[in-house]
């Protein structure tokens, strides 16, 4: 229902509030939740912008203001704010957290992310509003509200894992960068980015889980007719961890290094991790030639045959034909 909707935007956008309060005005807020943005080189210009927050460590904190506040314990429910139990208890979701607001395309807030203050092997390090009648996680990219002046001025969009990536990548001054919250992008994502541009470079964690990630999201963005560059960051490292380490030039500088078209990236990754081996060798190539069968423009596709040719050792009609006969196949 509409209304329900406008009640849930509404508790979430005073929710907002309320934990930017916490981490400002109270005593918890400033010393623990403060202090840890303080140790991860957050700003107090970025904590602002991204309305960043702190949730206290109690176990009903927000629900008591909350309903003190007049709002109905429903709609508390239905953005996942609070968690009511068949016995008639309500915990908060978020306790002891900071917290990392959703904004969509036009700034509605339409979920939280909540980070642990020390990481341990108990608790979930981010927890996260639930699906809801406002919120479709497939359909939302944290900080596209932040990024889209600065995706259409430079016709580009960094993809990066998390929020404190897109928030320290802001702050180094890269401002058209969004983040897929860990999860593989869906077509509701990247059509959202491709209103902007058409060139995306995805900037995953250079850890395994970061490379597979890439390789995996990726044919759905060549479907799209996006031009995928992939920048694999140091091992260990992600944009955030990079960021910090290095000043806004010589993270840029590193981007213009070491950006790679995507379709290089997977031949090279499968190429070295194939060896000499010839079953091995084949099973790469038809999986390379069935990611370049996605791109849709014919020019595109002709070049990247070629050059697949090249660094295969394989014969460029040999290519052709195979990428042919995927093509006609899903016809
Ligand atoms: P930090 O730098 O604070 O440790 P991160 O963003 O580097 O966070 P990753 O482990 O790389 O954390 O995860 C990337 C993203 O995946 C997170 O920003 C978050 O959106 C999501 N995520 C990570 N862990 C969880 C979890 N346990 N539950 C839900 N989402 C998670
Ligand atoms: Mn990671
Ligand atoms: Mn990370
Ligand atoms: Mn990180």
């Amino acid at each position: 229902k509409k209304s329900d909707r406008e009640s849930m935007l509404i508790v979430n956008s005073w929710a907002q509030q309320y934990f930017t309060t916490q981490l400002y005005e109270h005593v918890e807020g400033k010393t623990v939740g403060l202090r840890y943005f303080a140790e991860r080189g957050f700003r107090e210009d970025t904590i602002r912008k991204f309305q960043l927050g702190y949730s206290l460590d109690k176990r009903d904190a927000l629900y008591k203001e909350a309903t003190k506040n007049g709002y109905k314990k429903e709609f508390l429910e239905k953005t996942g704010l609070v968690i009511a139990y068949d016995n008639g208890g309500v915990n908060d979701r978020f306790r002891g957290r900071v917290i990392f607001p959703v904004h969509t395309l036009s700034g509605k807030v339409v979920a939280f992310g909540g980070r642990v203050l020390k990481k341990d092997e108990k608790t979930a390090k981010y927890v996260n509003s639930p699906e809801s009648e406002i919120y479709h996680k497939s359909n939302e990219l944290y900080g596209i509200y932040f990024a889209k002046q600065a995706i259409v001025k430079e016709d580009r969009c960094f993809l990066v894992e998390g929020y404190t990536d897109v928030i320290s990548m802001h702050q180094a001054g890269i401002e058209n960068v969004v983040a897929s919250s860990g999860t593989a992008l869906t077509q509701g994502q990247i059509r959202l980015i491709h209103r902007f541009t058409s060139n995306i470079t995805v900037l995953y964690d250079g850890d395994a889980a970061g490379i597979k990630a890439a390789l995996r999201g990726i044919d759905l963005l060549l479907e799209d007719g996006m031009n995928v560059k992939v920048v694999l960051l140091p091992d260990g490292e992600d944009p955030d961890s990079f960021a910090r380490k290095h000043n806004a030039s010589q993270f840029s500088e590193f981007i213009k290094q070491s950006e790679t078209d995507f379709i290089r990236f997977k031949t090279r990754l499968l190429l070295d991790d194939a060896g000499t081996d010839p079953i091995k060798r084949s099973s790469l190539i038809t999986d390379i030639i069935r990611t370049v069968a996605i791109i849709p423009d014919n020019i595109a596709r002709s070049i990247y045959i070629r050059e697949c040719s090249a660094m295969m050792e394989i014969d460029e009609q040999v290519l052709l034909n195979e990428v042919n006969k995927i093509r006609l196949s899903k016809e």
